[in-house]
């Protein structure tokens, strides 16, 4: 017989290496090891997600006429690593073959290719951008875009095309219309809440006993966890939140965690929700007149574009990728990402809502936490481990470029053509957080004054060498040079102020 593995984020039925398997005399190995569940801090929720959504997911296997081998985190033998269980299952079955799927994360797939066993591997088919295509696509250009990969994708995909195979709309990109200023009084739909069954109640019994060391909340853990309930997650927001997504993807609210976006992430990096259908879906609301082009196209972009393109940056960069660190940060993580102990409202609401949800939508990410992660300095490592352990849809392929690449610009510009550092004017025009805010955004100086904005000018000047040249910051750097001198010796001596803070720990 041959063994399939199924990892915690490959619950598909049409995983390759289950295609690949016959039910009648094959056998399936899932497993829940201490070693995946703690080589970050994840966020209790992410735990119980996964867990839970891989019994649900055995269950539904076996309901399929699988034999599943299932071991739970507490059975007697796990050896608490994946490795280590696919060796005593192959052992223990006799299994001629182990069949698997490529896997979401270089070091788990370095770990398995290394363990000896008669290993046949298949190709992550629920991505629309092999490994390898990518990989051609990437050859021989010098500069990687999104944009470029996107369009390219929309065509192959056949998306949001007319009949002659040009953009629908006369436009590939309508992000003109999009990046709205929240509105006053902006409230998103209601959000979908997933009662927890006995299964995800024993999941969560379980995590407060063993992972009560980790940071973040487990009260309130209403994530899907079964195909079906993803579908349910899915089909709420095509009815509630799609129409608005393009208008209001840049916009933040005080108490809003969600606003217009999807919450899907999880369940679909874990594989409850399959992108051709979402993508599909997306594509005839705007058909049938349900949504403007402008959210419809935004949305598709994030998947077949962004998502797509930083896997792709993961798989043709990895292992060196994660060691880049073009700007030389060194300074620690403050102990407010872990706490949210801060004064600043928006880092406070951001950090808050992620730890009692692991959620935080992408401009919180972006334009919030990493926007100060840059402008502060932090070590990329530093960062990064925050950002895999404190969100539910965290995996190293999707964390990492976006942490590394896209905030931190540690690769030197190579997933994105300039840092997104903004002072705290950008979250003043996207936010209503300044307003209930005891640090003051109009100004750069004193001690009242926004931390965002003197670091602002602080990165820029301590990173003009790397920075100066960079077509897409000429604008911002006349500004700086336009400064009076006695100003900007001001905002450099708040900013080296501000640093020492951070440096001797204390929280801003
Ligand atoms: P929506 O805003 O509704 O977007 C729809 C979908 O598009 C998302 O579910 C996601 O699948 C996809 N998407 C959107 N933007 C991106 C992007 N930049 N990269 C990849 N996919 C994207 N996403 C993760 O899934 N896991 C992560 O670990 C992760 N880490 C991030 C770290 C940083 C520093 C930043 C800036 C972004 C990160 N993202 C990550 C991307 C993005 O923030 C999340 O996918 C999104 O916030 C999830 O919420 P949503 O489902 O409501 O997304
Ligand atoms: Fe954030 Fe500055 Fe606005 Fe306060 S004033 S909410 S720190 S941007």
């Amino acid at each position: 017989m041959r063994l399939g593995l199924v990892l915690g984020d490959q619950l598909s039925f049409d995983l390759a290496s289950l295609a690949a398997l016959d039910p009648a005399r094959d056998a399936i190995l899932m497993a829940e090891v201490e070693g995946e569940a703690r080589y970050v801090p994840h966020h209790p929720q992410k735990i119980v997600l996964v867990f839970s959504a891989m019994r649900h997911f055995a269950q539904a296997l076996r309901a399929r006429g699988w034999q599943v081998h299932y071991v739970e985190l507490g059975a007697d033998g796990n050896s608490a690593s994946i490795a280590g269980e696919l060796r005593r299952w192959q052992q223990a079955l006799g299994a001629s073959e182990v069949h698997l799927t490529e896997c979401g994360e270089w070091r788990l797939e370095q770990t398995l290719r290394e363990a000896g066993l008669p290993l046949v591997w298949h190709r992550d088919t629920r991505f629309l951008c092999s490994r390898e295509a990518f990989a051609r696509w990437a050859q021989d250009r010098t500069q990687l875009r999104m944009e470029h990969f996107y369009r390219g994708m929309r065509k192959r995909c056949g998306l949001l095309l007319e009949p002659d195979g040009s953009p629908a709309g006369g436009a590939w990109n309508f992000d003109n219309d999009n990046r709205k200023p929240l509105a006053r009084g902006l409230r998103g739909p209601f959000p979908a809440h997933f009662a927890q069954d006995d299964i995800t109640r024993g999941v969560v019994a379980l995590v407060r006993l063993r992972f009560s060391d980790h940071y973040g909340e487990l009260d309130g853990f209403d994530y899907p966890v079964t195909h079906t309930e993803a579908q349910q997650l899915w089909q709420h927001f095509l009815d509630f939140g799609l129409a608005a997504f393009g208008d209001y993807q840049d916009a933040m609210a005080e108490g809003e965690p969600y606003l217009f976006h999807a919450r899907i992430s999880a369940a679909l990096n874990i594989g409850l929700l399959d992108v051709r259908c979402l993508c599909e879906d997306v594509e005839s609301a705007w058909r049938q007149g349900r949504v403007p082009l402008n959210a419809a196209e935004g949305f598709i972009r994030q998947l077949i574009g962004w998502r797509e393109y930083v896997r792709g940056i993961y798989w043709l960069r990895m292992p060196e990728y994660a060691r880049l660190n073009h700007l030389g940060n060194t300074r620690g993580l403050p102990g407010f990402y872990w706490s949210g102990q801060t004064r600043m409202r928006c880092m406070a609401q951001a950090i808050g809502q992620t730890l009692r949800l692991g959620y935080a939508h992408h401009i919180q990410r972006l334009m919030v936490t990493g926007n100060f992660a840059l402008l502060a300095g932090i070590a990329p490592p530093a960062i990064c481990q925050w950002y895999l352990a404190v969100y539910i849809d965290a995996f190293d392929w999707v964390e990492l470029p976006n942490t590394l690449g896209m905030v931190m610009h540690a690769d030197g510009g190579y997933l994105g053509s300039k840092p997104y550092c903004a002072s705290g004017r950008y979250i003043q025009r996207m936010s209503d957080h300044c307003k209930a805010c005891s640090f003051k955004v109009d100004q750069a100086v004193g001690e009242d004054a926004c931390p965002f904005n003197a670091l602002y000018w602080h990165f820029l000047i301590r990173h003009r060498a790397q920075l100066s040249g960079n077509p897409r910051l000429a604008l911002v750097y006349r500004s700086l040079d336009g400064m009076a001198p006695a100003r900007r010796e001001g905002v450099w001596q708040r900013g080296e102020t501000l640093l020492a803070r951070l440096d001797a720990g204390q929280d801003l």
